[in-house]
């Protein structure tokens, strides 16, 4: 079978105005990313010695922004794992501006004793990842690291210390590789801007 590779290998879709993370350096990043998570998370078994290491590592996803690097990313991971879910949003509809956090779907309950990976797409004003934080917190893992695809260089409305960043981008609005606007772009193979007139 011909491997004709991706049908926007040439362009963008309608609506961006240039690239700033282009496919191929995400994947070198996100093989990084796996390589360096993977063995911190090996050196931590290995630490608190669990008998059946691998069932201990619960990876969190929040959607929906990091989907497709969560997909990615847990594939450069050689792990026993699983995977949870929880969907937050904080930008609804046609902005650019957080508006505050909301949680739609409770923290799993199962993440006690666990040795928990935090994903998720960016790192902007702290709020949604600082609430994240303080609930998976709540449910007293074993070990919490959470890991971002991007993050802003903008003031914080609240800290967050990150363990893992794949790059750090301006403080401009991005869309692609999962992330959108208005519901749109997340299937953008790319990183990219916005065209003003698309805001
Ligand atoms: P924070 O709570 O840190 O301000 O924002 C985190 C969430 O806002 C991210 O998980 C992401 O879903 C969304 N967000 C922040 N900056 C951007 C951006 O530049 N582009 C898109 N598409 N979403 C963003
Ligand atoms: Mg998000």
């Amino acid at each position: 079978m011909r491997v004709a590779g991706s049908r926007y290998r040439r362009g963008m879709l309608p609506g961006l105005e240039r690239v700033l993370i282009d496919r191929s350096a995400i994947a070198e990043r996100v093989g990084d990313l796996g390589r360096r998570i993977a063995r911190d998370l090996e050196a931590e078994l290995a630490r608190t010695g669990s008998r059946d290491a691998g069932s201990q590592v619960v990876i969190v996803g929040v959607l929906t922004g990091s989907l497709v690097f969560l997909a990615d990313l847990v594939r450069e991971l050689p792990l026993k794992l699983s995977m949870e879910l929880i969907t937050v949003s904080s930008y609804p509809g046609k902005t650019t501006v957080s508006r505050g956090v909301t949680v739609h779907e409770d923290i799993p309950h199962q993440l006690g004793g666990k040795h928990v990976l935090v994903v998720d797409d960016i790192l902007d004003s702290g709020r949604t990842l600082s609430v994240i934080r303080d609930r998976i917190a709540a449910k007293a893992p074993a070990s919490m690291r959470i890991c971002v695809l991007l993050r802003k260089d903008c003031e914080r409305a609240v800290e967050v210390d990150v363990d893992y960043v794949g790059f750090d981008i301006p403080d401009e609005f991005v869309v692609g590789y999962g992330l959108d606007y208005d519901g749109f772009y997340r299937n953008n193979p790319d990183i990219a801007i916005l065209q003003t007139d698309t805001l």
